[in-house]
């Protein structure tokens, strides 16, 4: 029973007018009465599981049937806590250090998070609100930004939980993809401009950088010329920065902090990708104008108080202590490792990675092909799935980063893994007709 019915069976009208007049009335004054059968709101009807999160059920399920599986799926950071983390736990319990904190956060692990992206001295603590994970950082800043209808730009191939994610505050994600496709699938500063005026409720652009899903790194002055273009429209830039130790010919370029651009603004961080086996412990920041951070971190005080004590105690050793870029590194020598074997697989073209973990194969010349078993491939989605039941290689499909024709390959996994799932593949492709 929709709305407005319900009312008139309780309200029945005298005359058609009357029954204008009335009903008009209901939509100004009265409350819309729910349908009584309605189970979900519209906003979390619609959404599914994660993508990259169900990856790791599919693994699990081969595993337990005792199925091949190479596991280039879920973006999670392998190998063993630094001893730093660790301790940071221990001492935490052992002190038990378990009461509620401050909603944004404690203050040492704030001050570290400045320290820990040399912001020490340009922010101050009320910049700063620690959350349950980037994840939790991008649903504050959707909710501290947007209004129902309002409008979320995002980098092309954008990761997988950034329109759900703007769905779920009642806003429009729109992803501005390049005008001239190029090898790196990059949003360019005219293409952003071009996107702003076609949508006059754009509130914020989204980049991530490195890119997940494409490894693709924005140079510093392609990143000024986005970050100019918001600064210029008045809209924020939020930057998720959650890989930024993991760049690996140079640096990541830090964005230009100056009094035209600060107040515009928004930068998204966290402990699951540059530290291993971190992804669980739940731990994201976000470093924003003072404004922002305050309605942040009312929201936090209603929905989470905050992040985990123990968390935070973590964050603060862990962002305290130098980096060690071991594992930046070993992934480094992973990527080298990809890049050669992908090279001799048929059908195929990865892209270089220049930062993050994450190969990114361009599949549609196998969109077409016939698998030894006569099954003919539609999309990149049915790439992924004959991978997957041919040869037990697990990978992200880009749809779920709304690039279709395009694989993601997290190469997050040990040596002999990558080296068995490559050559898999390149024999998975070359049987293709
Ligand atoms: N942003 C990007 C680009 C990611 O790849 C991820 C996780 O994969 C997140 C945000 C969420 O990170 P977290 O696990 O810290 O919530």
């Amino acid at each position: 029973m929709s709305a407005s019915t319900a009312t008139a069976v309780l309200h029945p009208p005298e005359d058609a007018a009357e029954q204008q007049r009335s009903s008009a009335a209901r939509e100004t004054a009265i409350p819309s009465i729910p349908d009584r059968g309605r189970r979900l709101s519209d906003k979390l009807g619609k959404l599914c599981q994660s993508l990259t999160l169900d990856l790791k059920q599919t693994v699990h399920a081969r595993r337990r049937r005792n199925l091949p599986v190479y596991d280039f799926g879920l973006g999670e950071t392998k190998g063993f806590l630094s001893p730093i983390i660790k301790d940071g736990a221990f001492q935490a319990v052992s002190r038990e250090d378990t009461f509620y904190t401050h909603p944004a956060g404690l203050p040492e692990a704030r001050r570290a998070v400045l320290k820990w992206l040399s912001l020490t001295g340009v922010y101050s603590e009320e910049n700063v609100v620690i959350s349950g994970g980037a994840k939790q950082c991008l649903l504050n800043t959707f909710m501290a930004l947007c209004d129902q209808g309002d409008v979320v730009l995002l980098a092309s191939c954008p990761w997988v939980s950034y329109a759900p994610l703007a769905h779920c505050v009642g806003a429009l994600p729109q992803v501005v993809r390049p005008e001239q496709p190029t090898l790196s699938l990059k949003t360019t500063a005219v293409d952003l401009e071009r996107a702003i005026r076609a949508n006059p409720r754009s509130r914020l652009f989204l980049l991530n950088n490195p890119c997940n899903p494409t490894g693709q790194l924005y140079s510093a002055a392609e990143q000024s010329a986005l970050l100019e273009v918001c600064v210029r429209n008045k809209i924020f830039f939020v930057l998720d920065r959650l890989y930024w130790r993991i760049v690996y010919n140079g640096a990541f370029p830090e964005p230009v902090l100056n009094d035209r651009t600060l107040p515009w603004l928004i930068q998204i961080d966290g402990l699951s990708k540059n530290f291993r086996r971190t992804g669980g412990l739940r731990a994201g920041w976000s470093v924003a104008p003072a404004d922002i951070s305050a309605a942040m971190t009312n929201l936090q005080s209603h929905h989470s108080s905050g992040a985990s004590t123990l968390t935070q105690k973590v964050v603060t050793a862990a962002l305290n202590a130098d980096y060690d870029d071991e594992m930046v590194r070993d992934l480094d020598s992973k990527r080298k490792a990809v890049e050669k074997l992908a090279g001799k697989i048929p059908l195929i073209r990865a892209l270089p990675t220049q930062g993050a973990f994450y190969s990114f194969w361009d599949v549609r010349s196998a969109v077409g092909k016939k698998t030894p078993d006569g099954k003919v491939l539609a999309s990149g989605d049915d790439v992924a799935r004959y991978l997957l039941d041919s040869h037990g290689i697990v990978t992200a499909p880009g749809s779920g980063f709304m690039e279709a024709g395009f694989l993601r390959l997290s190469f997050h996994i040990p040596m002999h893994e990558i080296r068995g799932g490559l050559e898999a593949a390149a024999r998975a492709f070359a049987a293709l007709v």
